[in-house]
């Protein structure tokens, strides 16, 4: 049975190597998991949609090509959790082989993060059941998700807000943010033209200030000097700490 592929992403791996000929980071741990943008989206605005970053990665035929080969291989499970629990089992090996592997050749401990969905979304109850189990049979890695799920057709709220050891975020627009009331408790990644509009929808959902993503701010690199990902050096979303803010204009 063919396999579902891992992605390499810089912002979130937790150990990337400097290629001098390249003159680039390339991670050396495959912690990130993605689908296509849109197809396997159905909680998407218009306002994700006209900003998505990772679908304009998919521009390179290599990456539409991984994630189109990662949705057709669910789509042949149906509904079936069971058939999807069976793909992504193998998937998280291949994560835990290339964690192991970073270890040993470079001699450090790298925390188990992971990081669902780095292009793409929870297209259905039954795919996010079976992410649930995963999650719960790996007890000791830190799993971590925005989505727009929340409401209509797919809501995996209920599903997935139980899991422990997953941070859950509800990437929340001016579109669906009136969704989102119906989870205050939830930490809400909130995108919006500028931070202060963002913080505005922060306060008028939970009451409370949230702090802006300094990759987004341009605080921080991409990749810090020792390798970190940005997402893993910061940690706030890893560990689901407060809300965050998104700026589409970056200030
Ligand atoms: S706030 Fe931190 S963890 Fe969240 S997306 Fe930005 S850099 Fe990554």
């Amino acid at each position: 049975m063919s396999a579902l592929k891992l992605t390499a992403d810089r912002k979130v791996s937790p150990l990337s190597l400097w290629k001098v000929n390249a003159r680039r980071w390339e991670p050396d741990v495959k912690n990130a998991f993605g689908l296509p943008a849109g197809t396997s989206c159905p909680g998407r605005t218009s306002i994700c949609a006209s900003v998505c970053y990772a679908e304009a990665a998919e521009n390179w035929p290599t990456v539409d090509a991984l994630v189109r080969h990662n949705w057709d291989l669910l789509q042949d499970c149906g509904r079936s959790q069971s058939k999807m629990v069976n793909l992504l089992r193998p998937l998280m090996t291949a994560y835990r082989q290339s964690h192991a592997r970073a270890e040993r050749l470079r001699n450090v401990t790298i925390p188990h993060v992971f990081r669902i969905h780095w292009d793409g979304d929870f297209f259905s109850i039954p795919y996010a059941r079976a992410w649930r189990t995963i999650m719960l049979e790996n007890a000791d890695i830190q799993f971590w998700v925005y989505t727009r799920s929340f409401h209509g057709r797919v809501d995996v709220v209920p599903t997935l807000s139980i899991v422990p050891n997953l941070s859950l975020y509800l990437s929340v627009d001016s579109e669906n943010r009136q969704h989102a009331e119906r989870y205050p408790n939830l930490p809400h990644a909130i995108l919006d033209e500028t931070f202060a509009e963002a913080q505005v929808t922060s306060v008028s959902l939970s009451g409370k200030r949230a702090p802006r993503c300094p990759e987004n701010a341009r605080k921080v690199p991409l990749v810090g000097s020792d390798g970190r990902g940005a997402c893993v050096a910061c940690g706030l979303c890893v560990n689901g700490r407060s809300s965050v803010l998104f700026s589409i204009t970056k200030s």
